[in-house]
């Protein structure tokens, strides 16, 4: 990379140098709307899209030494990504590191696997612990990283160990006490690591039980949410003696909208992205309702949502 000067001049050198390299995609500038389940967020200066573990042993050293930054995407279904996109490199390992091995009453499940497959999976082996994340849109990386889960159970009383490796490529493996897990919270976040698989111990159970299961969870989560709309899921985390949905609905902020965010009538914990939603609508949206219930309850409520990119030029307006 020694000849490149200015930003721009060294992301494309930086592509130029992958794209001779890798075999997975090179994209420069992608828009990360096409990525995030809210359908918004501007361009990823990077985009980088691995097809194996050789590929991430090639482009690792190559971002670390050229000191671009780098953002793990799973399917962007927990993402807020700013307007003004992401610097650096965005690296997402869906569709590939997908694969899901049965061994004994466990599953090895790749970091790009998508959850509601591996719920099936599970199904199809007659092997039950999953249904407590069915419907959650993610894949294993980000559910992994997030602790998805519901009222009757998250990932984290199934993750036996998990392989990542660290951003300069080097391999790490953690037990699943090792990841520190307690509500949507885990010791991967803020971490850097990379997560490559999961073993996940499930229990041996009734393939009609197990579907019976997932079919009245699904129904649950379809009668109280806005499971068609372009949404991040839960909005803010549940406080521990109230759901936060809770709190908000009672300070009136159901159906409020602002530009094309709106806070949904069905649930009032989502926030749904309409077509012409910018990713700061959603924000000025999510503030507003941590001060309505602030002002209301005088409860801080925490984001959920992750805030991810470039969001240097956005400011709080209070008079929204
Ligand atoms: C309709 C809807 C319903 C939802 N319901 C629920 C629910 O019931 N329960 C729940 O917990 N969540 C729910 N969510 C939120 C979301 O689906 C979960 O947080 C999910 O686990 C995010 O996974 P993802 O692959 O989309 O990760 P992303 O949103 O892409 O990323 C989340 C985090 O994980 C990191 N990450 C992703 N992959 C990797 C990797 N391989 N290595 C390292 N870091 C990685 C990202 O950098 C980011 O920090 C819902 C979302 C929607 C849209």
């Amino acid at each position: 990379m020694g000849n490149a000067t200015g930003p721009e001049a060294l992301l494309d050198e930086v592509a130029r140098a992958l794209r001779d390299k890798l075999r997975g995609d090179v994209r420069r500038n992608e828009p990360m709307a096409m990525h995030t389940t809210f359908r918004v967020g501007g361009p990823a200066d990077l985009f980088l899209a691995p097809q194996d573990d050789a590929d991430l042993a090639v482009l690792l050293p190559i971002l670390a030494q050229a000191g671009v930054p780098l953002t793990l995407l799973g399917n962007g279904s927990n993402l807020l990504v700013a307007d003004a996109g992401v610097r650096g490199a965005v690296v997402r390992l869906t569709p590939y590191f997908a694969q899901i091995v049965r061994e004994g009453d466990t599953l090895l499940v790749g970091a790009g696997a998508k959850l509601g497959r591996v719920v099936h999976v599970a199904l199809a082996e007659g092997l039950c612990g999953l249904e407590s994340t069915m419907g959650i849109p993610g894949t294993i990386g980000g559910a992994l990283v997030m602790n998805a889960g519901t009222d009757i159970g998250s990932i984290s009383d199934l993750v036996e160990t998990t392989r990542c490796l660290t951003p300069t490529g080097d391999p790490v493996t953690l037990s699943g006490a090792d990841l520190g897990y307690s509500y949507r919270r885990s010791a991967l976040q803020g971490s850097g690591l990379i997560v490559l698989d999961a073993r996940l111990r499930l229990a041996a159970g009734e393939k009609d039980a197990i579907k019976a299961k997932m079919e009245r969870l699904e129904e649950k989560r379809t009668s109280r949410q806005p499971t068609r709309c372009r949404t991040a899921g839960s909005t803010f985390k549940n406080p521990p003696d109230i759901a936060a949905g809770k709190l908000i609905d009672r300070a009136g902020c159901k159906a409020h909208r602002i530009g094309g965010a709106e806070v949904s009538d069905k649930h009032a914990n989502f926030i749904i992205a309409h077509p012409d939603a910018t990713a700061t609508d959603i924000r000025h949206l999510a503030h507003w309702m941590h001060r309505r219930v602030k002002d209301a309850f005088d409860r801080d409520l925490e984001m959920e949502v992750e805030l991810v990119g470039d969001w240097d030029g956005w400011r709080a307006d209070e008079e929204a």
